[in-house]
């Protein structure tokens, strides 16, 4: 029988990582709360057509990196309704619909921000797997630049509270509106048609399926041809210009600075005006480290009532990068995960489980371990070990005395103080 190991693209996150995971979840929730924002919990599993209607069926995610479930019964494959489900490759989608169906925006602009894993089919690399955990955050029910620009003065401060702040640039752009979209597109394509055969493969497929997308193609001889091409930036209304504008404004007075990036169009349908990018060179290709931006269309997509829709704007951020760049630049010092550790000898190691149950009970927030009841020698060398700042031990001496020693990890000091004496400040 062969071993059995995690699937290609599946991560194990282990107990001295998860420790630095905790410490900046906690920063981010910090901010979250600071600038106001409300969790919400949703489904990892959503119809298929949530995604290829919301994400859009021209989208890498939609045309490549769906993961399918086999639904329903393991067995048979199927549900009652026999419908498609799909992994959850990103998070707006289901933010959105659910609070479509909550009805969420009635009488409120909702703040959400939602912390998971996500899955997308993808060769599975440094900074890209096929499990990861994105921190996603959605303001819906306000069209004005002030919401875009409060949301990447939100992930600014994340940066900063994290000390990576130096080590990240954010990149600018906006999309405009459907309408000059498309009379942008019409030229862009008119343009790439007259040099289709210098296109790479990619490229020349999405001049017929999302022309957009070839202003970031990687590919070289593509981008000296684009070097030519139009500018959306030319096919802009004064609405859309002066939307851009100001977001920049509130950036400027936030000091927070910025590059505009003309070919930042992001990988998803349903974005209008603002798109930004958080990048690093930090971490080779896989560049990205929080992408976001405004989708005024997609709550009436969701509802199939487009004319119903909501403004919006949101961002995700990939923590499985911002580890890697935390670790590259700004590494957390592992940290023990115990404050105090109590040992006794054999003959008395009940009456020390119930020492330690009532320091527990007395004070929820100190970290408490014990070993198994195996010799005091080695329960020892597993205090030492375990990095805790007191060890408390127990013998037949103590116990006839109603006393423990504690003994000083840091300073080597033993002293003996009252059973029930729990202040270990
Ligand atoms: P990329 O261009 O790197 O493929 P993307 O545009 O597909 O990124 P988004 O859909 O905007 O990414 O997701 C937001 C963030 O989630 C990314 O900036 C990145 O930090 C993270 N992310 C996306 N895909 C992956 C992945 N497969 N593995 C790890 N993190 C990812
Ligand atoms: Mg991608």
């Amino acid at each position: 029988m062969s071993k059995l190991t995690a699937i290609r693209g599946f991560n194990d996150i282990l107990p001295t990582d998860t420790a630095k995971w905790r410490a900046v979840e906690s920063v981010l929730t910090q901010v979250l709360d600071g600038y106001g924002f409300s969790q919400i919990r949703l489904p990892m599993v959503e119809e298929t057509d949530l995604f290829a209607r919301g994400v859009g069926e021209a989208t890498d995610i939609v045309e490549k990196e769906m993961f399918g479930v086999v639904h329903g019964n393991q067995n048979t494959g199927k549900d009652e309704n026999e419908k498609s489900f799909t992994l959850r490759p990103e998070g707006t989608a289901g933010c959105v619909r659910a609070v479509v169906e909550h009805n969420l925006t009635r009488g409120d602009t909702p703040k959400l921000w939602y912390m998971g894993a996500m899955f997308r089919y993808e060769r599975p690399q440094k900074g890209r797997y096929r499990q990861f955990t994105q921190l996603g955050v959605e303001s819906i029910g306000s069209p004005l630049p002030d919401a875009d620009a409060e949301l990447i003065a939100m992930t600014a401060m994340m940066y900063k509270r994290l000390g990576i702040f130096d080590h990240v640039m954010l990149q600018l752009n906006t999309l405009g509106e459907a309408h000059e979209r498309i009379a942008y597109k019409t030229a862009l394509v008119e343009y790439l048609t007259a040099h289709f055969d210098g296109l790479d493969d990619d490229s020349q497929r999405r001049v017929s399926t999302n022309p957009l997308r070839v202003l970031d193609s990687k590919d070289e001889q593509t981008q000296a041809i684009l070097l030519g091409a139009p500018k959306l930036s030319d096919f802009l209304g004064d609405e859309s210009r002066l939307h851009f504008e100001q977001v920049q404004n509130y950036l400027h007075t936030l000091g927070i600075d910025f590059e505009i990036n003309e070919k930042l169009v992001r990988g998803l349908d349903y974005y209008n005006k603002t798109v930004f990018e958080w990048v690093t060179d930090k971490l080779g290709s896989q560049a990205t480290v929080c992408g976001g931006g405004r989708y005024d269309g997609l709550v009436g997509i969701v509802k199939g009532k487009p004319e119903q829709s909501e403004p919006a704007v949101g961002f995700a951020m990939g923590l499985e990068r911002l580890m890697l760049l935390m670790e590259t630049v700004n590494p957390i010092a592992d940290t023990a995960d115990c404050d105090v550790f109590v040992v006794a000898s054999e003959s008395v190691y009940m009456n020390a489980v119930l020492y330690a149950n009532e320091l527990r009970t007395y004070r929820p927030n100190m970290r408490v371990k014990m070993a198994s009841a195996t010799s005091l020698k080695s329960q020892m060398k597993k205090a030492d070990k375990s990095g805790a700042k007191f060890t408390v031990i127990i013998g037949d001496d103590e116990v006839a005395n109603q006393t423990v020693s504690v003994k000083n990890m840091a300073t080597g000091e033993q002293a003996s103080r009252a059973m029930t004496d729990f202040d270990f400040e």
